[in-house]
C-alpha cells in the first residue's frame, strides 16, 4: 500500500508542521476520492503521535508502536470502517464506548471512521457530543468521498481537509496493485483519472473489445489500407453500444496518434500499450500523425455536438487516409 508521504507529500508536510507546533485539532474530516491517501494519512498521524523513534518529525514506520498501528493492534488507535454498504450500528456503539473511556485516560487516543458517510444518521448523531466536547488527547478523524452526505452538525465541528485527486501515474500504480495488466494501467488511468472507475473499466468486457477494435483500426490506418473505412462498420461499431464507449474509442484513437507523434520525436511511450499497432503508426510520419491527431480531436468535438458516431469515425479515417 502506498504511504501518505507518497500519495500526499504536501499534506504530510503540513501535518508534520502542525503536530510539531502542537496545533493538531481534535476533529478532522478528510475529503477526497478513493485512492487519495485519506486512510494512509490518518494512520500517519496516529503513528506520528505514538512513534518512539521519530525521524525528522516523521514516524519511523519500524518501531513497535508504528508496527502495532499499521497492523491495527494498538488499543489507543481505533478504526471503524464499513462492512459492505454500511457501517454497522454495533461497531459505532463499540467505538462510542471506547471514546467515553477516554475521559478517564487523558492520553492520546485516535479514532478513525473510514467512509463516515456510510454511518446511519442515528449513529452519527450518537457521536456528536464527542465532536462538541472532545476529551483531552482525543483525535477523531473521519474520511469520506461524499462530504455532502455527512451531517451539517458534524461538518461544522471539524476541520475539513480536501485531498487532491491522484495523478495519472498514481492511479495507474493503484490499478497495477489491484492486479490490472501493466500494459493497460496507464491507459485506464488517463481515461478515467479515478481508481474505482479504472478498476470497473478494467473488468468491463466491452472495454477489452473496444480496445482490440481500436488497435485493429489503427493497424489498417498505419498500413494506409482503405479497408479501414468499412472496418468501422463491420468491426468497430459492434463493440460500442453507448455514449461513454463512443467517447472512449475517440479518446483512444487520439491518444494513439498523440503517442505515435511523441515517439516519432524519440519520446517514451506514455499511455498506450506498447502494441505493434501503435508503433506501426510511426510509418505515417510526423505530418500525417499530427493531422491524424487533429482529426481525432475534432471527431471528439463533433460527437459532443451530436454528430452520429459511425459517420464521425468514418470521416476521421478518410482524413487520415487522404493525407489532407
Ligand atoms: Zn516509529
Amino acid at each position: 500500500m502506498a504511504t501518505a508521504t507518497q500519495l500526499q507529500p504536501g499534506l504530510t508536510a503540513q501535518f508534520r508542521q502542525i503536530i510539531q507546533a502542537d496545533h493538531l485539532s481534535q476533529a478532522y474530516i478528510f475529503v477526497g476520492q478513493r485512492g487519495t491517501g485519506k486512510g494512509a494519512m490518518a494512520q500517519w498521524i496516529a503513528q506520528r503521535l505514538f512513534c518512539t523513534n521519530l525521524q525528522d518529525g516523521s514516524p519511523c514506520g519500524q518501531c513497535a508502536e508504528c508496527q502495532r498501528i499499521a497492523s491495527g493492534n494498538n488499543p489507543d488507535v481505533l478504526t471503524v470502517r464499513p462492512e459492505g454498504q454500511s457501517i454497522k450500528t454495533d461497531a459505532v456503539r463499540a467505538l462510542k464506548d471506547e471514546m467515553s473511556k477516554s475521559s478517564m485516560e487523558g492520553h492520546s487516543r485516535v479514532f478513525i471512521i473510514e467512509d463516515a458517510d456510510k454511518m446511519t444518521t442515528g449513529a452519527a448523531n450518537s457521536l456528536l457530543k464527542f465532536f462538541e466536547e472532545p476529551y483531552p488527547g482525543m483525535v477523531i478523524i473521519l474520511t469520506t468521498t461524499a462530504k455532502n452526505r455527512l451531517l451539517p452538525t458534524v461538518l461544522s465541528r471539524a476541520q475539513i481537509i480536501q485531498f487532491p485527486a491522484p495523478s495519472v501515474p498514481q492511479v495507474a500504480a493503484h490499478l497495477e496493485e489491484a492486479g490490472v495488466d501493466k500494459n493497460i494501467s496507464t491507459l485506464l488511468a488517463s481515461l478515467t483519472k479515478d481508481i474505482a472507475a479504472g478498476e470497473a473499466l478494467a473488468a468491463d468486457e466491452d472495454f477489452g473489445k473496444q480496445l482490440q477494435a481500436c488497435l485493429g483500426l489503427l493497424a489498417l490506418l498505419a498500413a494506409d489500407d482503405r479497408m479501414a473505412f468499412p472496418y468501422v462498420q463491420t468491426d468497430l461499431m459492434k463493440t460500442v453500444s453507448d455514449r461513454p464507449g463512443q467517447e472512449r474509442v475517440l479518446a483512444i484513437l487520439a491518444a494513439a496518434f498523440s503517442e505515435a507523434l511523441a515517439r516519432s520525436y524519440g519520446r517514451e511511450p506514455l499511455v498506450l500499450p506498447n502494441a505493434s499497432e501503435i508503433t506501426g503508426l510511426s510509418s505515417l510520419g510526423p505530418a500525417r500523425l499530427a493531422a491524424g491527431l487533429a482529426a481525432a480531436l475534432e471527431a471528439a468535438e463533433l460527437l459532443r455536438s451530436n454528430v452520429g458516431f459511425q459517420a464521425d469515425v468514418e470521416r476521421f479515417c478518410l482524413r487520415v487516409l487522404n493525407r489532407q
